[in-house]
């Protein structure tokens, strides 16, 4: 006989997050204010706003930009992308000063990170990446092989497992210029073996681009310390920074010097004033910059790290675990009955910040299930993501968020 016993209760869950150290945080972020908003489980893809924020922004407009004006540039805002760099390095990515950079959008920043890693490489004729990849890193990886005349190498991954160290060490050779691959899938959240696969690739002399879109705010890594060359990830998901907020690009120190992007400006140049009639790129990180800084999109990434380094990541990643954990147990006895089932790693240490469930209909039910006010996201062909941010989600809207997605998939499925 199955038993229940075990299954959490809506007490339960309040129990639990009573005894949340990192329940408070939850205050600091703006009230949804639609009121048919159920649950919000899809803060991995936009977190959400913080009264910070909001502060940061409001003193930007009317103390800085309205009475300093051009002059703002000079008092402070041409160094923020390194010095929230440095400050988003230190709390989230295990990266000492110096190599960590606010700029343009994921997509581009990564298309200039791989460009410059491979101008490390000239002589290599392969980039290896696998076909599981977010889009916008395969569409990059073969734009940038096209240009370059190289050839992409894919490794064929499970969607639900993720890319192995043993693939990685299977694709690579003396021909590889470069592999890069998400971190955490952006479908299963299976985190990869980052030390393992910098180890593989770098016993053929190859570099690692890392993706870390679904990492950063959620996953503590260690760039440093696992002798990562190159990475590059999103502020508006985990970190909640806002919609469109620029990106970050994390540059090895000892990669700095040499190293060509695609994309050269007077803001990456060595002297910013000088119109000098050559480019000359400006020593250490800040050469992988190219136009004007968003100060305002870097408003909230200021606010976003600041939050997570109140928190911790270290608790955030403990919350995150619990969080998936309870997922997982609930769909288990309540949705696998219905037909849905696991599509992200059961190992708490190879599972990132979401719970990803299959169904044959996901998206006709996501469909249902954001109308009613459970706002989770779909990912084709089959996939129900569900996202857990743990400073802003509580363990009750969690469950209560379970509960109607097993009434609605009921209903629906009947
Ligand atoms: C969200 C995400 C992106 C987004 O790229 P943008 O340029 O910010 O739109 C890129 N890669 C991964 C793995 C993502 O999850």
């Amino acid at each position: 006989m199955a038993t229940v016993v075990d299954l959490p209760s809506l007490d339960d869950a309040g129990l639990l997050d009573q005894r949340d150290p990192l329940a408070p945080f939850r205050e600091r972020f703006l009230p949804i204010e639609d009121p048919t908003v159920v649950a919000y489980l899809d803060g991995n893809s936009l977190g959400r706003p913080l009264y910070r924020t909001l502060e940061i922004i409001q003193d930007l407009v009317t103390s800085q930009w309205s009475s300093r004006m051009i002059r703002g540039w000079q008092e402070g805002w041409l160094e923020l992308p390194e010095r929230i760099g440095d400050r988003l390095g230190a709390v989230a990515l295990g990266a000492n000063p110096g190599q960590v950079i606010l700029a343009d959008s994921t997509s581009v920043c990564l298309y200039k990170t791989l460009h410059a890693a491979l101008s490390l490489r000239p002589d290599r004729e392969e980039i290896v990446t696998d076909t599981d990849n977010f889009p916008t890193d395969r569409y990059i990886v073969e734009s940038i092989a096209r240009d370059r005349g190289l050839t992409v190498r894919w490794i064929e991954s499970d969607p639900a497992s993720g890319v192995t160290a043993q693939q990685v060490a299977d694709a690579v050779s003396d021909r590889t210029a470069a592999v890069t691959l998400s971190h955490v899938s952006y479908r299963s959240a299976h985190i990869a073996d980052m030390p393992a696969i910098n180890k593989a690739a770098h016993a053929v002399d190859a570099l690692v681009v890392w993706d870390l879109c679904h990492t950063v705010g959620s996953v503590p890594v260690q760039l440093d310390a696992t002798g990562s060359d190159f990475a590059v990830g999103c502020t508006y998901k985990f970190l909640s920074a806002g919609p469109g907020a620029p990106a970050f690009i994390y540059a090895r120190s000892e990669h700095q010097f040499g190293l060509i992007q695609p994309v050269p400006g007077w803001m990456s140049a060595a002297d910013l004033y000088a119109m000098a009639p050559e480019y000359q790129a400006a020593a250490g990180i800040r050469a992988m910059l190219s136009g004007t800084p968003a100060v305002t999109g870097l408003a909230g990434v200021a606010a976003g790290i600041e939050l997570l380094a109140e928190a911790g990541i270290e608790r955030v990643r403990s919350k995150s675990i619990d969080l998936t954990r309870l997922a997982i147990v609930l769909s288990d006895a309540w949705l696998a009955p219905l037909g849905f089932t696991l599509a992200s790693p059961r190992n708490d240490a190879r599972r990132g910040g979401h719970v990803t469930l299959s169904h044959p209909q996901a998206k006709k039910l996501a469909d249902i299930l954001i109308d009613n006010g459970v706002i989770v996201d779909f990912r084709a062909p089959d996939g129900i993501r569900i996202g857990l941010s743990p400073l802003s989600t509580s363990f009750t809207e969690l469950w209560t968020a379970l509960d109607r997605v097993r009434e609605l998939a009921t209903e629906v499925l009947s």
